[in-house]
């Protein structure tokens, strides 16, 4: 009786293992799966220089042109999209971090991206200016 309950217990146990693995291939063939269909990301395309990067981050074009493209090519000045909205419901708004935060600009409610300033960052005033923030943050 005895031996038999063993038997069972450990047919009971071989089931269970061979469960577990199966499981366990399972769980990776969905992972492979999921990585084999999961949506490619459109490849950026950048208004100012038509190389594949954001227009946001691209280093190709300086400033004062990006500043005069957004102006011919009826960009947003925000996000640097196509401007078919209003700056005031552009989302990167929401992202203050994309924003330019030069006091000057500010000052004169200039709202615009931080690659697009046509203002000098590195004017000693401007240092000065965010030399006293850091120190403030520490
Ligand atoms: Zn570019
Ligand atoms: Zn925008
Ligand atoms: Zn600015």
């Amino acid at each position: 009786m005895s031996k038999q309950f063993n038997t069972i217990s450990e047919e009971i146990n071989e089931e269970a293992k061979k469960q577990a693995i199966t499981w366990q291939v399972k769980a990776l063939t969905d992972k492979a799966n999921r990585e084999l269909h999961r949506p490619k990301r459109p490849t950026p395309k950048c208004h100012f220089c038509d190389a594949p990067h954001y227009s946001s981050e691209c280093q190709v074009v300086s400033s004062k042109k990006k500043a005069k493209m957004v102006e011919t090519k009826h960009l947003c000045q925000i996000c640097l999209n196509r401007a078919n909205h209003h700056p005031a419901s552009c989302r990167v708004l929401r992202q203050t971090q994309q924003l330019c935060h030069l006091r000057k600009c500010m000052k004169r409610w200039d709202i615009h991206h931080s690659s697009l300033c046509k203002e000098d960052p590195t004017t000693p005033e401007e240092q000065l200016e965010k030399g006293i923030e850091e120190e403030m943050n520490i």
